[in-house]
């Protein structure tokens, strides 16, 4: 059985994907398009959307190609998180009246399944802070500090798009998480004002300027130790120069790059990011703890034949710079060695 409140609306506007873009997006690429409001299936809501997200991450939607997330559809609705109430119900558990963030924005009205959508507590905050610092916005900053590039106290930490909308939670997160000193990076000298006055960064570079490295060692001189990088680009190449030993970078988003038309060279760090994989610098000095334990296995795969050396082997102290050389071009199989 269906509860609704006194009128239905019969149609609902949405945007759709009109073309796909090429390079930066236009007004072109959106139409917006009215269309009936379906009627409810057993298990559905009908919510009137009253606040939609826009995110950057959208814009690779945009494109034909795989990720983690499909294409937008030309022709079809957009979507992304919402945020409404529901108007007519046919789900118990959602009675009209409940505030809902949903993943179909984009669009005045949406039927949706219930179990899509998450009742959200509006008497804890002001409801459109959960599609921001109490969304998925706010839980990015945080884990990205927490969990993945974790802030220890007393550490450096420098964060990008600092004024935007994951940046501006970050700054202040990483405060809280001990941080010692808080560097943020935003275009323009209004935006790096607020960071000071309103985010409580400890300093701020605005990387419109140029000369960010310069920017980034005056106000880091002893480096950085977390970095939260929402930019790639200049901002990464700049900040894991200024990485310490040992620090933590974020690979979180790559916003430099979104609206390029061809891959930049070198390797595409936007793809780390998404398929959430782990890069980890080492120096074998750092693991010497591990050489008995190490030896005692490889001595008995050695004796059992199930590890297998070879050795290229240049005889004579006079060969020594051609074996050296040899090394770098690939002279060698195994292990390059010169028996005197
Ligand atoms: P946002 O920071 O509120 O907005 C994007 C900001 O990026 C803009 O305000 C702009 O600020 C800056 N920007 C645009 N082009 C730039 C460029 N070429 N160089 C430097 N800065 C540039 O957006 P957000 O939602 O918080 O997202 C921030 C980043 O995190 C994005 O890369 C997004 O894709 C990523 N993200 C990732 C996840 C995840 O799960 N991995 C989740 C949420 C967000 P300025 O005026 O300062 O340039």
């Amino acid at each position: 059985m269906t509860e609704t409140t006194s009128t239905l609306p019969i149609t609902s506007r949405e945007f759709q994907l009109a073309a796909r873009p090429v390079g930066a997006p236009t007004a072109a690429n959106f139409a917006l398009v009215e269309r009936p409001v379906p009627e409810l299936s057993d298990g559905q809501v009908l919510v009137r959307n009253t606040w939609m997200s826009v995110d950057p991450y959208m814009r690779g939607r945009m494109d034909d190609r795989p990720s983690y997330i499909p294409p937008f559809r030309v022709g079809e609705a957009l979507e992304g998180s919402a945020l409404g109430e529901v108007i007519a119900s046919a789900a118990p558990d959602l009675p009209v009246g409940t505030t809902v963030t949903h993943f179909a924005g984009w669009r005045d009205y949406a039927v949706i399944d219930a179990a899509t959508a998450t009742p959200v507590d509006t008497s804890l905050a002001a409801p459109q802070h959960y599609l921001g610092v109490l969304g998925t916005t706010g839980l990015t900053a945080y884990a990205a500090l927490t969990n993945v590039a974790r802030v220890e106290p007393g550490d450096t930490v420098f964060i990008s798009a600092a004024a935007g909308a994951v940046g501006s939670v970050a700054g202040q997160i990483a405060e809280k998480l001990g941080a010692a000193r808080v560097i943020g990076s935003a275009g323009g000298a209004a935006k790096t004002e607020l960071l000071l006055d309103e985010f409580g960064f400890d300093a701020a570079v605005d990387y419109r300027k140029g000369d960010l490295a310069g920017q980034l060692a005056a106000a880091a001189p002893e480096g950085i130790d977390v970095y939260l990088d929402s930019v790639g680009g200049e901002h990464l190449r700049v900040a894991v120069e200024a990485m310490r030993p040992g620090g933590r970078i974020a690979l979180v988003g790559a916003i430099s790059g979104y609206n390029g038309a061809t891959a930049e060279p070198g390797p595409d760090l936007y793809l780390a990011a998404t398929k959430e994989l782990s890069l980890r610098g080492m120096l074998v000095t750092s693991h010497f703890p591990l050489f008995g334990e190490y030896i005692a296995k490889a001595a008995d795969w050695l004796a059992n034949g199930t590890l297998r050396t070879k050795e290229t082997v240049y005889t004579g102290l006079d060969q020594a710079p051609t074996a050296f050389l040899g090394v770098l071009s690939g002279a060698n199989t195994g292990k390059m060695l010169v028996r005197l």
